[in-house]
């Protein structure tokens, strides 16, 4: 769906509540969690929906608005009670390719840059097809890289509020270009671990082998080192199945399945038989 295609006729008012760095400071890429507080009324959110961000003008030529869309990171019951939602939000430049030149990136920068307190204009929730399996006997098998994340930390809170009680295999194969960028996994924000249980619980991650000539993260690699399992789970009709993120790690998790398959083509008849069951859900931008 295109972006002139959402539906913004509705925005709400939010607040900055904390805006933390996830990225260490001076590092080349920057990443914050933002928390935001919800209008009292109206804006209910599942895990998996993204949000509009409205950043204000001026805008770009002949255009109106600047939207932008966020995944949620937070679970449906809120980042510290029902009225609030975080967000992962990388600050993006823009690169002309005609010029060369570098453009900072207005929705992402307007996110980085806003300050507690500050007003937030958003719209949605959007997307209601990248869900939680229907229950908790379920397999999840997560796969993304950089703020793909963010969906995923919203399943694993929810997964884990109901602690105890999730009886399937949750497994999580995630990517950032270095060991930093293992956003809410690394030194400074350990936040992850607070969420799962270690029993049905497993993260595997990789990082890019050459973060600057190659900044996708090795997660073909992780995967197929780990292929009878994730394989396993695949033939499983109780698996459920998620792909998260920017569409460079995308292709690496297509090639790695097209391996464990046998060819590209078993891989595209799998991926349309477990999409047909409703167990194939994509989240790529
Ligand atoms: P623009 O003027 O749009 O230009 C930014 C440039 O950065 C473009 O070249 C773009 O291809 C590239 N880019 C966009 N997003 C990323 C990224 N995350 N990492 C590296 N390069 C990128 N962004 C997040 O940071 N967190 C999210 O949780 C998130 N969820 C999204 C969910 C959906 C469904 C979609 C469609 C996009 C999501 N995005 C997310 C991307 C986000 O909507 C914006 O595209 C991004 O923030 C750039 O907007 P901008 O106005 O700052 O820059």
């Amino acid at each position: 769906m295109k972006l002139s295609e959402y539906d913004i006729s509705h925005p709400y008012a939010a607040t900055l509540v904390s805006s933390s760095l996830l990225t260490p400071k001076g590092a080349r890429d920057e990443v914050r969690h933002l928390v935001l507080r919800l209008p009292e009324l109206g804006f209910d959110f599942l895990e998996g929906q993204s949000i509009g961000v409205l950043p204000p003008g001026p805008f770009d030529f002949g255009a109106k608005h600047h939207l932008r869309l966020y995944s949620v990171a937070s679970s449906s019951r809120g980042e510290t009670d029902h009225d609030t939602i975080s967000l992962c939000v990388r600050r993006c430049d823009y690169l002309d390719e005609i010029s060369g030149e570098r453009y900072p990136g207005k929705a992402s920068h307007y996110l980085c840059d806003a300050q507690p307190g500050d007003t937030i204009q958003i719209t949605g929730p959007y997307g209601s097809h990248f869900a939680m399996p229907p229950d908790k006997s379920c397999n999840m098998l997560m796969v993304g890289a950089g703020t793909g994340i963010a969906p995923f930390r919203a399943f694993i809170r929810r997964i884990y509020e109901e602690r105890g009680e999730w009886k399937g295999k949750v497994r999580l194969f995630y990517g950032a270009k270095s060991g930093m960028e293992m956003l809410y996994m690394n030194e400074l924000e350990k936040d992850m671990a607070l969420y799962y249980d270690e029993t049905s619980f497993k993260a595997f991650e990789a990082v890019s082998v050459r973060p600057i000539l190659d900044p996708t993260p090795a997660l073909d690699r992780l995967m197929l080192d780990n292929q009878t399992e994730i394989w396993e789970m695949v033939q499983d009709p109780n698996t459920y199945v998620y792909l998260a993120g920017l569409t460079s790690a995308a292709e690496k998790f297509h090639k790695a399945m097209a391996t464990m398959a046998g060819s590209e083509e078993a891989w595209a008849a799998k991926r349309e038989e477990l999409s047909a069951e409703g167990r194939y859900s994509e989240l790529l931008y």
